[in-house]
């Protein structure tokens, strides 16, 4: 059912586009080879800007002027109240730019201008102020070893840290990771994904002018197999924190096999959603909605399988697939809109496959599954029901606005089938019975588990995935240690 678009051709004209270029030692130039690329509006399919386009010698550049600002250290010697308070005015700043960078977000990612407003410049801000406190609560111990000995521990900066992210929030994204980052000290180079790099650029401005020194962040646009891969590879880069697909996240760890450089990584999902016959039915259905249809389906812990109890399967999948036929899709701009645009035609095409699978191999599509309007990578809220575990669309992550919703009888039963995923990011359950709901959250292998909610993220919680969704722990007290070293120094007594 595709409609004509209801996009005005003159979106790009929403905001201005100030800054396009790599920012490196805290200034902003173009790449050395002069090369450009064009960022795209995935919701008019026209190009917005060209933007730098850095490669292996930008990154290198950047690396340098990393190093010699951890090295001679304008930062990490800094009082560290002083470097919690430049990175209070940097989350103040992008608050006081909320409107233009969330209209930036929207026109280079297709996201609703409401969950760009409502959250990805709002908790990007959120996420800098949090870790901006942790910057001089950042401490070691006194151990009490054996022997005339006084023993302490230091938590010194890793170092220089390169920072890799995907598309979906993108702010947000580089917020979790330079949060850290920062308070802790180190120094970084941040690659915002190929497709979104506008507002890590426009934020880059903005810590400069919070008094963030030269050479502390730099950020270099910019395709993941050059710019990429030769931040992974550059000898001076000391950690590498990844987000994105467990592939690219197999490629990082070979090409650092004979290094010890130090990784994080915040990789994907197939998040099961578990609903059983005594929950509240209402409440569970709005959250099982917003678990798959938040940022259109583009969620790395986005609840793809629905696993509704069997005497209140049907029930359930009415009344989903009525709340997604009226899902109001159109211009991101528009307040009203609730459903975006898919980030890119490689994207739409992966999620228009998988949504051809589901029917090829007999799960029942009961709404959506065709493109919308069109111009703009629109793709209609899909739900399929009697999926069984083995299909593709059941197993596979598909980034995209597509549930499967699977039955199951029991408590037993259905905490083996929501294991049987080599992910392990996120869960949740709805129920009234808190045994049961301790029962599930104490199963299943996920990094998060919601109990009658989904997709509560907050900076103060720890966020990230058991098995292949991932290693090491964003956001929360536990990030700090991916971005610190423990040194213990022992001081004989005399
Ligand atoms: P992707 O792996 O293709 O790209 C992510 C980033 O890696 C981009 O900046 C890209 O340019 C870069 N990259 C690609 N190849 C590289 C290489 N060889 N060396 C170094 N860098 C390289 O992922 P994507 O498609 O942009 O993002 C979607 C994925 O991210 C999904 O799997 C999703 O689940 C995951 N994700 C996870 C979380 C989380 O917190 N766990 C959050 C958001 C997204």
């Amino acid at each position: 059912m595709s409609q004509s678009s209801p996009l005005p051709l003159t979106h790009k004209a929403q905001v201005e586009v100030r800054q396009t270029r790599l920012l490196i030692d805290g200034k902003f130039c173009d790449s050395l080879s002069g090369k450009t690329f064009a960022t795209i509006d995935p919701a008019t399919e026209e190009v917005i800007a060209q933007v730098a386009e850095g490669d292996a010698e930008d990154i290198d550049l950047a690396v340098q002027a990393a190093r010699k600002a951890f090295d001679s250290g304008p930062w990490h010697r800094m009082d560290a109240r002083e470097r919690g308070r430049r990175m209070l005015k940097w989350a103040d700043l992008i608050e006081a730019h909320m409107e233009e960078l969330a209209k930036l977000e929207v026109l280079d990612n297709g996201k609703p201008i409401n969950e760009a407003l409502g959250y990805d410049i709002p908790s990007a801000a959120a996420t800098l102020r949090y870790f901006a406190g942790w910057a001089d609560k950042i401490h070691g111990k006194t151990i009490p070893i054996s022997g005339p000995f006084f023993t302490y521990t230091r938590r010194e900066p890793v170092g220089v840290c390169g920072l890799i992210i995907p598309w979906n929030f993108p702010l947000a994204m580089a917020a979790w990771k330079l949060g850290p980052a920062l308070a802790t000290g180190c120094t970084a180079i941040l690659k915002p994904a190929e497709q979104t790099p506008l507002t890590a650029l426009r934020a880059g401005e903005l810590a400069l002018e919070a008094g963030i020194p030269p050479g502390v962040l730099n950020i270099v646009p910019g395709f993941g197999p050059t710019a990429g891969a030769a931040l992974v590879q550059h000898p001076l880069v000391e950690k590498i924190a990844f987000t994105g697909e467990y592939k690219t996240a197999q490629t990082i760890k070979q090409a650092t096999v004979n290094s010890m450089k130090r990784l994080s990584f915040e990789l994907g999902g197939k998040s099961p959603n578990i609903i059983f016959n005594d929950a509240n039915l209402e409440e569970a259905i709005t959250g099982s909605f917003g678990a798959i249809f938040l940022n259109q389906g583009q969620n790395c812990c986005a609840g793809s399988r629905a696993f509704v109890q069997n005497n209140i399967y049907d029930e359930f999948v009415e009344q989903f697939a009525e709340k997604a036929a009226k899902r109001k899709l159109g211009d991101p701009f528009d307040p009203a809109t609730e459903h975006g645009a898919q980030i890119d035609k490689a994207q739409f095409d992966k999620i228009m496959h998988y949504i051809a699978l589901g029917k090829e191999q007999g799960a029942e599509c009961v709404t959506g599954g065709e493109r919308a309007f069109e111009r703009g990578y629109f793709i209609q809220p899909t739900i399929f029901k009697e999926v069984n575990e083995n299909m593709a669309i059941a197993t596979d992550e598909i980034f995209g606005p597509v549930a499967s919703v699977l039955r199951f009888k029991n408590i037993n039963e259905v905490i083996e089938k929501a294991n049987n995923t080599p992910f392990g990011l996120a869960a949740a359950v709805w129920t009234q019975d808190i045994d049961k709901a301790n029962a599930v959250a104490a199963g299943v292998k996920a990094g998060t588990v919601w109990v009658n909610c989904y997709n509560i993220v907050d900076p103060a919680a720890p966020f990230g995935g058991f098995k292949l969704s991932g290693l090491g722990r964003e956001l929360g007290e536990q990030a700090l240690d991916a971005y610190t070293e423990t040194k213990t120094v022992t001081v004989l007594r005399r």
